[in-house]
């Protein structure tokens, strides 16, 4: 049977910080699908349609590497999708703690465990809303954002 993670997250916008999470994941599962969560009460900057053509140009090559949209909890669209885990990235204490109490939480309602990759020194701090700011000020973001042409 094939063992497939869910990554899921806003992705508003997806970072390189994120790449290397699903490049450090795809090395454990044979499926890895990114979950873009929608949020109705949430805005984002990058409406869904760029977000989703956005990381489709950075996995066309990869078919084990998939996308996909969810408004449901992310556990029952783990089950839905039969993903086994889900996965997070983890920059430092703060995202620890947090990430954290969701873990706890979704083990407690589903049993699904969450797996956590450390981010690599250079991407610590990559931080989608940081990049949001500097993109809503025409600052570069393509240090940060590969392909980010694709979000325009
Ligand atoms: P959410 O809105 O669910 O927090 P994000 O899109 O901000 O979604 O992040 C999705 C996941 O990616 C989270 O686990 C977050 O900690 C992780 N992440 C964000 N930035 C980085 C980074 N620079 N390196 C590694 N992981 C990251």
């Amino acid at each position: 049977m094939k063992k497939i993670g869910l990554f899921p997250g806003s992705f508003d916008p997806f970072t390189k910080g994120h790449e290397l999470i699903v490049k450090k994941s795809i090395k454990i599962f044979d499926e890895i699908i990114i979950g873009i969560g929608i949020n109705n009460s949430k805005e984002y900057l990058f409406d869904l349609q760029k977000r989703i053509k956005h990381i489709n140009s950075l996995f066309e090559d990869q078919s084990n590497v998939k996308i996909s949209e969810f408004n449901s909890l992310t556990v029952n669209f783990c089950k839905k999708i039969d993903a086994t885990h889900i996965i997070r990235g983890l920059r430092n204490c703060n995202d620890f703690e947090y990430e954290k109490t969701i873990a706890q939480m979704n083990k407690n309602i589903s049993g699904i465990e969450t797996l956590f990759f450390l981010t690599d020194e250079k991407y610590e701090s990559i931080n989608s809303s940081l990049i949001r700011e500097i993109y809503k000020h025409n600052g570069p973001i393509e240090k940060f954002v590969t392909n980010a042409h694709h979000l325009v």
